[in-house]
């Protein structure tokens, strides 16, 4: 076969048949088909989409690259949740343990960062020692001790997504719904979970900017995860600005504990029990919504969360206490608005190339992820600001990336003497 036939198939807007794609990505995965090749495949599927048939056929290609873990003998219903990516999401740490101490089983599988969008493995690798590739015996293991554990796809687990995912990231084409689809669903049908609920962003700081193209992402993924036995529901949140009040790498982190001790700010508890509540309800813990919200708000007030977060930390290799011993960023800086009024918009997505910028996303070959970096929101959308008063607090380890992002950032917002509210969070 020779593999270009099959890129200027989909190319010229053809469907591409299972066995393509089989043979397309597993030539990938054995090193047959080049990293150039798969790039003008996935531009290819980013500009002309794909039918039912391809996306299904993708999700379980790129499924049955690796293993699947089997929870059948579980005691508790075995649950995840994912985003599809946003900027400050740092929902996963927070929402895991919560539903953990409440009975559930979470066999998370992550990703890094994609595009300008910040990764639950990148936030958790600031810990020391943390290990997010461990065997599979240790990640089943781990999910029995603690209730949940969290690891990056592997060698063993959705290879595919592992070697794709970054390409990806690199060739600007993460917005396309069958990748999305691919990625995302073959992580989770992987989990050998029941149970899932998947928070897809919309706004301009995520990859479906618009409802319509949310709604079809979401209404795709339901179908898919149905087919696989898996009970999907969908939540639609607002990532018109960015969640909570840190975006980031080891902020992120540190804003995650701070709301497992119940001081987390509103947007970002209310997306937490959205999704939390969605799965209690789903596993038959609770009926109702409100009992939902009182059960997770009880993990958090008893302090059970946190603790089930700080022995999942140790039991996955982190070393806590030295994480939250470390010294403060090099450098910081303080962004002032470029006028007084209302904040009516942010640009969230450029806000996601400037942590880029500052090292909180890999991009390059060679590069190394700033651990420090990160963007603290004193303002959000719908705030009063004043020339003199600064809305973000930016740090890092570099002067110049620091002094780089310092003098473009207040171009991210939208600024007028209109007094605005921000839609609500979950939409
Ligand atoms: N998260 C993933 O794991 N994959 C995507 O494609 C987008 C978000």
């Amino acid at each position: 076969m020779i593999y270009s036939n099959l890129i200027s198939k989909k190319r010229d807007g053809l469907n591409l048949k299972r066995v393509d794609i089989e043979l397309f990505f597993n030539g990938y995965l054995i090193g047959k088909v080049t990293d150039a090749q798969m790039s003008a495949m996935l531009m290819a599927i980013y500009f002309n989409g794909m039918g039912e048939e391809e996306i299904f056929s993708l999700v379980e290609v790129m499924l049955k690259s690796g293993k699947t873990l089997d929870f059948s003998d579980s005691k508790g219903f075995v649950a995840d949740k994912h985003s599809t990516g946003g900027i400050g999401d740092k929902v996963s740490l927070i929402l895991a343990p919560i539903i953990a101490g409440l009975g559930l089983k979470v066999p998370m599988i992550a990703g890094r960062g994609l595009g300008f969008t910040g990764g639950t493995i990148d936030k958790l690798e600031c810990i020391p020692g943390f290990n997010t590739n461990p065997h599979i015996d240790n990640f089943i293991k781990w999910v029995s001790i603690n209730g949940y554990a969290v690891m990056s796809q592997s060698k063993e687990i959705c290879p595919a997504d592992r070697k794709i995912y970054d390409l990806r990231s690199k060739t600007g084409t993460v917005a396309s719904i069958p990748l999305i689809c691919g990625s995302i669903m073959s992580k989770k049908i992987a989990e050998g979970i029941s149970g899932l609920v998947l928070d897809i962003k919309v706004g301009n700081g995520t990859f479906m900017k618009s409802k319509d193209m949310a709604i079809e992402l979401g209404s795709w993924m339901s179908r898919i995860g149905e087919a696989f036995n898996i009970k999907t529901d969908i939540i639609y949140s607002n990532m018109n600005q960015p969640l909570g009040n840190y975006a980031g790498l080891s902020c992120e982190v540190f804003e995650a504990i701070e709301c497992l001790k119940g001081k987390g700010p509103n947007d970002l508890m209310e997306v937490t029990f959205e999704l939390g509540s969605q799965l209690l309800i789903q596993s038959g813990v609770t009926k109702t919504f409100s009992k939902a919200i009182e059960l997770q708000k009880s993990m958090i007030d008893s302090g059970k969360a946190l603790r089930i977060f700080e022995n999942s930390v140790e039991t996955q290799g982190g070393r806590l206490n030295e994480f939250l011993g470390q010294s403060l960023p090099k450098y910081e800086s303080y962004v002032y608005p470029k006028n007084s009024g209302f904040i009516q918009k942010m640009d969230t997505e450029s806000i996601g190339w400037h942590l880029v910028d500052m090292g909180c996303v890999l991009q390059n070959r060679g590069q190394k992820l700033d651990k420090t970096a990160g963007i603290e929101f004193l303002k959000k959308t719908g705030d009063r600001v004043h020339q003199d008063q600064p809305v973000f607090r930016v740090f890092c380890s570099n002067e110049n990336k620091i002094n780089k992002v310092s003098k473009t950032l207040n171009k991210t917002l939208t600024i007028d003497e209109i007094a605005v509210r921000e839609k609500q969070t979950i939409i």
